[in-house]
């Protein structure tokens, strides 16, 4: 015990369980606050109506009840962090302020600006690795270096964990609650109105609770996940990205239960292909970690001088595949999805992202932003990642040369069409054969199913064969270099 008063401020960790800042302030102090701070600068940009907020705002509830049940409380504050926490650390005089890291560029030097200001005051700020398992300099090449491309840093992810298995031992918090200051006031959490935003259910269950229960129907099926995951009208992801984003449940306890299940075959062989794909969350973030210049520029600076499509045509073609108008059905369902329920299938993330910047040859970093506004997941590092590896101009990128085709893409992924038939209603009469690309289907026969093209539904805005042509001429200028 070397502190008396100790502050945990929750930034994308909202759970009270497994939780390393949480964790290493109740071993470490007397008595332990918590807080959360609405960051009024982010908040003022969304929309009202915004799905993440929403979760926030449900997740903090759970939150501040566990931290009740546990003897502790939640402070919830609105606000720029760089004024609240040094205040209300001065009010409560802790010595010092502990976070889980924030890897993003502007979170690592907001961070920064804190340490300084609360060493100014003689506190500290004590920041903790907890949203990944491995950070940036922990799974490094022979020589030393970083790792660009995904299957190696992936065997040197799991051989590091291999010998150091340690590294997903749990944080407990229970069993130190007494450390927690006790609440001194009933439960009295901001509602969404009090922070300026309409009241609303959150867009898939929040907390962590939210979390436990989608995580145990995943186990039952994962399995199958090798096969299932490709195919978005089936039910065979985790969707547990929003609750990773916001740290309601824990990466360690994911990849311990992954591993368990991969080495006791219960898993099958979809328990280690899901692992692969928690590693890739860890690669990406590492990735923006040493890279921070990829949030505006290409991983390859060479991609940095391809001439995306601008101009009037450009902002439509981008306006039709916001509001999903491309004429192409698995894109326009995809994008369905993507703006209805703020969540779109990683498979589609792939087909949309291919569709912008390969047939309508519009910049990625439009595309980015879109998803940045939309997705209930949306977490910089995966979604630069994802992006750049759809654009080519990414670390282990898709070649420039494979351009996904949206209509194979569709009877290959969408087989039945329903995907389409749930997310684009006009179509939804459509048989299997019709489905995937009407324009090439008989006029009398669409009739015939109530759809005209060009009325109820939007002719193709590109050829898919021309954009092609011209894509691999835009990409040319970077052919050595690639
Ligand atoms: P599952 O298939 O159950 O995977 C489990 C977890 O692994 C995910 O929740 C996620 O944390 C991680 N994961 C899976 N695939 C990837 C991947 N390719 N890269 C990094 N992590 C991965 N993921 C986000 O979390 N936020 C984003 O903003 C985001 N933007 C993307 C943009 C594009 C263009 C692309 C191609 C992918 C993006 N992804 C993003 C990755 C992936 O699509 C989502 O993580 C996944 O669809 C979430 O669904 P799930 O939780 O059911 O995933």
């Amino acid at each position: 015990m070397n502190m008396s008063n100790s502050l945990v401020w929750f930034r994308r960790d909202l759970r009270a369980f497994d939780h390393a800042a949480l964790h290493r302030a109740l071993t470490s102090s007397k008595r332990v606050y918590c807080v959360f701070v609405y960051d009024s600068e982010i908040l003022d940009e969304l929309p009202r109506d915004d799905r993440r907020v929403r979760f926030i705002h449900a997740s903090l509830a759970s939150l501040d009840a566990e931290l009740r049940r546990l003897g502790g409380y939640l402070i919830v504050r609105q606000g720029r962090p760089l004024e609240v926490i040094p205040a209300l650390a001065a009010e409560l005089q802790v010595d010092a302020v502990h976070v889980c890291a924030d890897y993003e560029p502007d979170a690592v030097e907001r961070d920064a600006r804190m340490k300084a200001a609360l060493e100014a005051e003689g506190r500290q700020f004590l920041s903790f690795k907890d949203q990944v398992i491995f950070e940036k300099e922990e799974v490094l090449t022979l020589a030393k270096g970083p790792f660009s491309v995904f299957t190696p840093y992936k065997n040197a992810w799991l051989k590091r964990l291999a010998a150091m298995p340690e590294t997903l031992a749990s944080y407990p918090v229970d069993a130190y609650a007494h450390a927690f200051a006790p609440p001194t006031l009933p439960p009295a959490l901001p509602s969404l109105e009090d922070i300026g935003f309409e009241p609303g259910e959150p867009p898939l269950p929040a907390g962590m609770e939210g979390a436990e229960e989608l995580f145990e129907r995943f186990v039952a099926h994962m399995a199958d996940y090798g096969r299932a995951r490709d195919f978005p009208s089936e039910d065979g992801t985790s969707r547990l990205s929003t609750h990773l984003r916001f740290g309601t449940t824990s990466i360690r306890h994911l990849v311990r239960t992954a591993q368990q299940m991969a080495l006791s075959g219960a898993g099958g062989t979809g328990a280690s292909v899901w692992l692969s794909e928690l590693i890739w969350r860890d690669f990406y973030s590492m990735i923006l970690a040493r890279n921070p210049q990829i949030v505006t520029r290409s991983f390859k600076p060479a991609f940095d001088v391809l001439a995306w499509e601008t101009g009037e045509e450009a902002d439509a073609m981008f306006a039709a595949w916001c509001e999903g108008r491309t004429g192409y059905p698995l894109v326009d369902a995809a994008m369905a999805q993507l703006n209805q329920s703020g969540f779109m299938h990683n498979r589609l993330r792939m087909v949309t992202a291919s569709f912008l910047t390969k047939d309508l040859g519009i910049d990625w970093r439009r595309g980015e932003r879109y998803f940045a506004l939309k997705l209930n997941d949306y977490d910089l590092a995966s979604n630069n990642g994802g992006w750049q590896w759809a654009a080519s101009t990414g670390c282990d990128a898709q070649p420039w040369f494979r351009i996904f085709n949206p209509v194979s893409q569709s009877t290959r992924f969408d087989a039945q069409g329903d995907f389409i038939r749930e997310w684009v209603p006009a179509l939804a009469r459509l048989g299997a054969k019709e489905i995937h690309a009407p324009w090439l289907v008989a006029g009398e026969v669409l009739a015939e199913k109530g759809v005209v093209l060009g009325r109820d539904y939007p002719l193709p805005i590109v050829e898919h064969d021309v954009a092609r042509k011209r894509t691999l001429e835009r990409f040319a200028v970077v052919k050595k270099a690639a």
